[in-house]
């Protein structure tokens, strides 16, 4: 029942995400079907590492509330309960500018900054 949870709100917003992409692919240089079908694929595989996680959580005894308290609560962790985590901006050590995810220097003082020290266990979905 869980899992069901889990596949159903994965792959709704799967399916939200395709069809928002697949609306732009048309109006929106480089969005293209194989980047559609390769966003799928990447989906699909952090579907099954989602799956498999749970299933050693529930082993453990953890509940399906328990799981979704836990996804309310690091959704909203960003401020914004979309259903979502969204990237929060880095600061800059030079001049205290936040700084986009994703830049690796700033974008005022261009100062390098630490994006990212360590990759993260989901960089490669
Ligand atoms: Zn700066």
């Amino acid at each position: 029942m869980t899992l069901h949870f889990l596949a159903g709100y994965v792959l709704a917003e799967h399916g939200k995400q395709s069809a928002r992409l697949a609306a732009q692919a048309g109006g929106r240089p480089g969005a293209t079907s194989e980047d559609i079908y390769e966003l799928e694929d990447r989906i699909d595989r952090l579907v099954l590492v989602v799956a498999a996680m749970w299933s050693l959580l529930e082993e453990t005894g953890l509940t399906a509330e328990q799981l979704q308290d836990r996804i309310r609560t690091m959704d909203e962790s960003d401020g914004v309960a979309d259903g979502k985590m969204t990237p929060r901006p880095t600061v800059c050590r030079s001049c205290g500018a936040k700084v986009s995810p994703g830049l690796t220097a700033c974008q005022f003082c261009e100062a390098q900054v630490d994006s990212k020290a360590q990759p993260g266990p989901f960089d490669s979905f």
